[in-house]
């Protein structure tokens, strides 16, 4: 069993699966879903500019590039 810092949100957790907490994992999957129903309604949209229109942190951005998710 591992602990590590959440990088987001910086509190203590167990690293299961995801290297964020639950609570941000939680998060996370909700701005995930935002955003790609943003980008569907426009799909010309810039991405930084969908970054900033529903307030997604760089840190999250830059995470979900490494994970491939963008
Ligand atoms: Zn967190």
């Amino acid at each position: 069993m591992e602990m590590a810092n959440c990088p987001e949100c910086n509190q203590l957790f167990i690293k299961d699966k995801h290297e964020i907490c639950p609570q941000c994992y939680q998060k996370d999957a909700e701005a995930y879903k935002e955003l790609t129903s943003l980008i569907k309604e426009k799909p010309s949209i810039p991405l930084n500019e969908a970054f900033d229109q529903l307030d997604i942190s760089s840190d999250t951005f830059l995470r979900w590039r490494r994970n491939g998710r963008i």
